[in-house]
């Protein structure tokens, strides 16, 4: 099979860059993301290998897919990163991602079963293997400056734990995380970990986390590096889940199935774009927001609107409260033709209308054609996902976080016609405690190994709301 390993990016810097030269990179130099020259496509005859595959190891599937995109990591070493990540040891299950059928024609996908119970773990322990791996390679250091409200935080934390040559900062807004996702924090011991308790808002953390990122000096001389959604290797991590809800739904690769996607980003759906671009028959890519509807209004009318902070709401699904889709540039690049063109058009509309106007809308034209990338869209409220867990739960004996409900609810509005649809679990619900108990009146399981975890001795530092206070911590303690 011919397949494409170069990167470019979608503002159209066209430098040949491989894997490896943009896995520990943000934004390309132009300001856009990178993407693939192309999208390999899968044949039917490799899609038959891949089932069989697929079927015996998750991990042997994550390396068939990995290496398509991976040119500059020898097979072997890739082949041993993939295994090294995804056992039953970490992610709970052999299959790793694992289907609950929920009803005929209707599952969830178990995305969070990783250490820090959220979906991100799946894309974030590769993650930390692959820095690890490159960084040893290169003789090179790396320190990880991030500002977190919850999940992402503790996914990077987890994944770069005890890594060599890489060192974690990550800002959190002091007393203001629920005491579960501030233990998965701060109960880490180990001693390339930093937590730094901001006395300040989240918005006050991720200032900082720009301030500190915009002194290039300062970022150069300390290895500054970032491990946020737009980060290509953690989308690619993520196509290889879809996948493999595929085998697992169907019999045969004749089937479609659609999935249903809680989406903040746009990372995980985006993900599952991808996998459809490469061939996996997927009818239809179902996002689901929550209040902060950004996405849906998009699919909806073609209008991108980035909203103001003080239009963003704070909901009871907080991962997808979102003012704009940092990975949502990278579906309107291959919406408009993945070519040199659709670059000139991207960066206008990404690079000028949106800091001049807010935001854009799309030609009717180029609208059109979002109904051949298989898009439909659609919201919850905080009704809806009280609702919609409580329901899940009487008739099914399955309890749901409030992301994974804000996906149920979506796709049950789509009307799931004809196709099995998979909703992606992407949190499991002891995560949001306060919104189950409201929903079911208790709280919800708590899986093993979790048990008095809010009680674990803390390793964190208040600090003040500072970006120099933030950069004296860094510069006294990084590799
Ligand atoms: C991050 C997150 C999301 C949103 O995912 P995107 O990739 O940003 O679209 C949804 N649910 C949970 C629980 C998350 O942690």
């Amino acid at each position: 099979m011919e397949h494409s390993v170069n990167y470019l990016s979608t503002r159209g810097d066209e430098t040949p860059r491989g894997f490896s030269d943009i896995l520990l990179e943000g934004l390309a130099p132009d300001g856009g993301l990178y993407l693939p020259e192309r999208y390999p496509r899968v044949d039917a005859a490799t899609l038959e290998r891949w089932r069989g595959i697929a079927a015996a190891s998750y991990a042997d599937l994550a390396f068939e897919i990995l290496s398509l995109y991976i040119a500059d990591i020898p097979p072997v070493d890739l082949r041993a990163l993939v295994r090294k990540t995804y056992t039953a040891e970490v992610f709970g299950t052999p299959e790793i991602t694992p289907l609950k059928q929920l009803e005929p024609g209707l599952a969830l996908q178990a995305l969070s079963n990783g250490p820090t119970l959220a979906f991100k773990d799946v894309a974030m322990q590769l993650l930390g293997n692959l820095f690890e791996y490159e960084l040893v390679r290169r003789g090179e250091t790396l320190n990880i400056l991030g500002a977190t409200s919850g999940d992402t935080g503790s996914a990077a934390e987890h994944a770069m734990r005890g890594k060599q040559g890489v060192r974690v900062f990550m800002l959190s807004p002091h007393g203001r995380m629920s005491p579960f996702q501030q233990a998965q924090m701060f109960s880490l011991q180990d001693a390339n970990i930093h937590n730094l308790a901001i006395e300040g808002v989240f918005d006050d953390c991720q200032d900082i986390v720009k301030a500190v990122s915009n002194d290039l000096a300062f970022k150069r001389r300390h290895r500054i590096g970032t491990v946020n959604s737009i980060n290509w290797a953690r989308l690619l991590a993520q196509v290889v889940y879809y996948f493999a809800g595929y085998f697992q739904a169907t019999e045969t690769n004749d089937e479609r199935v659609s999935f249903a996607v809680p989406s903040g980003n746009f990372g995980n759906v985006c993900a599952g774009h991808v996998a459809r671009m490469m061939g996996l028959p997927i009818e239809r890519l179902i996002v689901a927001t929550n209040e902060n509807d950004v996405l849906d209004e998009f699919f909806r009318t073609g209008r991108y609107r980035v909203r103001a902070a003080c239009d963003t709401h704070e909901t009871s699904s907080p991962s997808m409260d979102i003012s704009k889709a940092s990975n949502f540039e990278r579906f309107v690049f291959d919406l408009l033709g993945h070519d040199a063109n659709a670059a000139r058009r991207t960066r206008q509309l990404f690079g000028e209308e949106i800091p001049r106007n807010g935001g854009f809308t799309l030609s009717a034209g180029e609208f059109e054609r979002v109904r051949d990338f298989g898009f439909v869209s659609g919201k919850s409220t905080h009704a809806d996902r009280v609702a919609t867990i409580r329901d899940t739960r009487a008739r099914f004996s399955v309890t749901i976080d409030p992301h994974t409900a804000d996906g149920l609810k979506v796709a049950r509005g789509h009307g799931l016609p004809g196709f099995t649809t998979l909703v992606l679990e992407t949190a499991l619900p002891i995560k949001f405690a306060a919104t189950l108990i409201e929903a079911l009146g208790h709280e919800p399981e708590r899986p093993a190994g979790y048990e008095g975890l809010e009680s674990l001795p803390k390793r964190f530092t208040v600090m003040p709301a500072s970006s120099e206070a933030v950069k004296a911590c860094i510069a006294e303690n990084c590799v």
